[in-house]
Order: structure tokens, then C-alpha cells, then sequence
């Protein structure tokens, strides 16, 4: 089944101006900005600014130039944040994908959290 992408999507919106974010780093192709639930000290949300809903989308058919700048993004997000492993104490990078991974909003988003020792990621299977 192709990717179908929804642009009536809160983070389209929020490309779009329609809603406000908190920005914390945006370049021609990304936009990042703070989580409006931080459930972290540090949780901002990184996307790009093409229609991919998810992560395997966004690695499927996005530019190689889209893929940098998210990828170097990451990096700038990290800086900014203090959460650097050459800096700081770490994060966790998280893109929760579709029914299984619980995706809530169906653009592609990658969420940094940090500031503080996170808990463990996923209960084992049982
Ligand atoms: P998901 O479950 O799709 O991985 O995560 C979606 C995230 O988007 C949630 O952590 C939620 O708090 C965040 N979120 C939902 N609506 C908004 C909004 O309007 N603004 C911001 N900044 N974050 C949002």
C-alpha cells in the first residue's frame, strides 16, 4: 500500500503557521521545535518539512539533501539542548511509527529526550 500522507496533520498545520511552536532550530529543510508535553526535561520534536509520515517514508523517498539536514539537525538539536555525548549526559532519539509503534501524529517526527536518566525504553516481550 503506497504512503498516504494526511495534510491536515497538527505538524502540516504547524509548518503551515497555522498553529504556534516553540522553535528550537529550522533549516531549509527541518523544523525543530519543544514537545507541548515534555514528558523529559529535554523533548523536542524534530521533522522535516516534506509530506513523509514516518520514518520509513521519510528513508524511502526523501532527497539525500532532506536526509542530511534532518541527520545534521539531530546534531544542531543535541548542541542546543546540552544532551551531547561529547557535551552532556546523552538522550534517547525516538520516531514511533504507525499502529504498532503508536504514532499519534502522522508526520514523520523524531523525539529527543534527555536532561535527566531516562527509564528502560520497552517492557520485554512476554
Ligand atoms: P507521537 O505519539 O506521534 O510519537 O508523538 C506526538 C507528539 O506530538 C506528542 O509527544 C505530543 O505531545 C506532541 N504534540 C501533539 N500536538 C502538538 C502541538 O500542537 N504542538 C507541539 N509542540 N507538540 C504537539
Amino acid at each position: 500500500m503506497p504512503y498516504t500522507y494526511d495534510s491536515d496533520n497538527i505538524f502540516a498545520k504547524i509548518l503551515r503557521g497555522e498553529i504556534p511552536n516553540s522553535t528550537v532550530y529550522e533549516t531549509e529543510h527541518t523544523l525543530a521545535f519543544k514537545d507541548i508535553q515534555p514528558a523529559a526535561p529535554v523533548h523536542v520534536l524534530i521533522i522535516p518539512k516534506g509530506p513523509y509520515v514516518s520514518y520509513d517514508h521519510f528513508a524511502a523517498e526523501a532527497s539525500d539533501a532532506e536526509i542530511v539536514d534532518f541527520t545534521r539537525a539531530v546534531n544542531e538539536v543535541c548542541k542546543i539542548t546540552g544532551v551531547k555525548m561529547d557535551d552532556g549526559n546523552g538522550f534517547r532519539a525516538i520516531a514511533n511509527t504507525g499502529h504498532d509503534g503508536v504514532q499519534d501524529v502522522p508526520h514523520f517526527h523524531l523525539h529527543i529526550l534527555g536532561g535527566r536518566r531516562l527509564g528502560r525504553m520497552i517492557q520485554p516481550a512476554s
